[in-house]
């Protein structure tokens, strides 16, 4: 479970992030909303633990990992991530791409868990191929088992599948989500689409010039929206 509290960071003395706060539930998959350069993926870098906040706290299931003094480096911080441009390594197999992250258990055992996932988002025969030799479904379905490989508690998605084209990216979407829940994996899925968001949010946090503006059910945001800025933003999405 994920908890961040009064996030704040400024660039230049404007405050991009402006005192964010959320909770995210194992099994649950909240959607980070909102127009460009609303803050979101500083956001995400800042849980990442990429970049560091002004002040707030971000605990992971009730343990501080960040606070404006002790920093658990990322790669400690139990948290997967896939974004848009975060790409497979192309000197690496795929099963060495999935594996990447894996560093506890026997050579066995990672062995073994590389082929679940792969069996998983359904490539377990390219396994010992490389990237360039898979199409951009497929590779963003490898990132997928890369990012879930080390049983991440939480899962950050930055605008995963902007890259694809519309008829692939449905597939993916739910697959996606299927493979979360079933790891009961924490998820924050930062998109500008609503659709996007209605699509695959059990909760969603809409953002505007770096605070979150109202957060709720997919259904009652969109149908409610709380302001007339709101409702631009759901109209010129359309
Ligand atoms: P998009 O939907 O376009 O990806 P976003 O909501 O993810 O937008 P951010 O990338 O978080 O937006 O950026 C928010 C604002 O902060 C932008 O105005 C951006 O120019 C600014 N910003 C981000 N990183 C830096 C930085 N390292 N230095 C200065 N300004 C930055
Ligand atoms: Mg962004």
């Amino acid at each position: 479970r994920l908890e961040i509290k009064d996030l704040r960071r400024s660039y230049g003395g404007r405050a991009v992030v402006d005192g964010v706060s959320l909770q995210i539930q194992p099994g649950q998959v909240t959607c980070l909303l909102g127009p460009s350069g609303c803050g979101k993926s500083t956001t995400l870098r800042m849980i990442a633990g990429v970049e560091m906040q002004d002040s707030g706290t971000i605990h992971v299931d009730g343990k501080l990992i960040c606070d404006t003094v002790l920093r658990v480096p990322p790669e400690r911080r139990e948290i997967g991530l896939m974004f848009q441009d975060f790409a497979l390594f192309p000197h690496l197999s795929v099963a060495d791409n999935v594996g990447f992250g894996l560093k506890n258990g026997s050579k066995a055992e990672r062995r073994a868990r590389i082929e679940e996932l792969l069996e998983r988002v359904d490539l377990k025969r390219f396994i010992d191929g490389y990237p360039h030799q898979l199409s951009g479904g497929e590779q963003q379905r490898v990132a997928l088992a890369r990012a879930l490989a080390p049983r991440p508690r939480i899962m950050l998605m930055d605008e995963p599948f902007s890259g694809l084209d519309n008829r692939l990216r449905d597939g993916i979407r739910d697959e996606t989500l299927s493979i979360l829940k079933e790891e009961d994996t924490a998820v924050l899925l930062v998109t500008h689409e609503p659709d996007e968001a209605m699509r695959m949010a059990d909760e969603i946090a809409l953002m505007r010039e770096g605070k979150i503006v109202q957060q709720g059910a997919p259904y009652n945001v969109y149908t409610r929206p709380h302001d007339r800025a709101s409702v631009a933003f759901f109209s010129d999405a359309n």
